[in-house]
């Protein structure tokens, strides 16, 4: 059973993994794309899941995956319909993730109107950090991480430049879906995505709290 870790050793069995796309306008504008009116949610399979410790094999079957550096939420406390003001309480832990993607495969996708799956949930395409208890991030809504390819920075998020707040993701989230314990949520990533290459390492940081290594084989 895939499952993530917190900082303190605790362990959670992952439920099912929600990503929210162009939730910066600068990311949305630097791949040519309208932010909708509504966010944009797609899903990884739970085999995708993977670890610091785990090198990252690019998959064969595409010519560019690039990196997206997110925030990610754990639901610690399962529920439907949640209200905004409640909605900071249904979330465990705050970690860092890569929602990696064959942007090669997603723009054809794109183009056909097809689905995103094959891009965006091949195996290692959801790296996750370890998390930080909910109580160690007081305030998520002004929440900063950082993204490194090679010692050169690459991205620098901020929920405060949200297009959906953490709130509103829950609240929206959990009005289509049942969000379950273990749901893992990738809140987007803020511009400067660009291609992995083997033998890169990926470095991030959420405030002063929490870094991760991700290494590309
Ligand atoms: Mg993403």
């Amino acid at each position: 059973m895939p499952a993530i870790r917190f900082t303190d050793h605790r362990e959670l069995a992952v439920a099912n993994i929600f990503c929210i796309g162009r939730n910066y306008a600068a990311h949305a504008a630097e791949l040519g794309n309208r932010v909708e009116p509504e966010p944009v949610v797609f899903l990884k399979p739970t085999s995708a899941l993977q670890h610091e410790d785990q090198v990252i094999a690019l998959p064969t079957h595409s010519k560019e995956v690039h990196y997206e550096g997110e925030l990610v939420l754990v639901v610690g406390k399962a529920g439907k319909h949640i209200r905004r003001e409640a909605a900071l309480e249904h979330i465990a832990g705050y970690g860092l993730g890569l929602d990696l993607t064959a942007r090669d495969l997603q723009t054809a996708a794109k183009e056909k109107g097809l689905p995103w799956s094959v891009a965006k949930g091949f195996d290692g395409s959801a790296c996750v950090s370890r998390f930080l208890p909910a109580q160690m991030v007081p305030q998520p809504l002004e929440a900063t991480f950082w993204l490194d390819v090679n010692g050169t920075r690459r991205q620098d998020g901020d929920c405060t430049l949200m297009i959906y707040d953490l709130p509103y993701i829950m609240e929206y989230l959990s009005s289509r879906f049942t969000l379950q314990v273990g749901d893992l949520i990738y809140t987007g990533t803020p511009a400067g995505v660009g291609p992995l290459q083997s033998g890169d390492t990926v470095e991030m940081g959420l405030l002063d709290k929490l870094n991760a290594r991700f290494m590309v084989a």
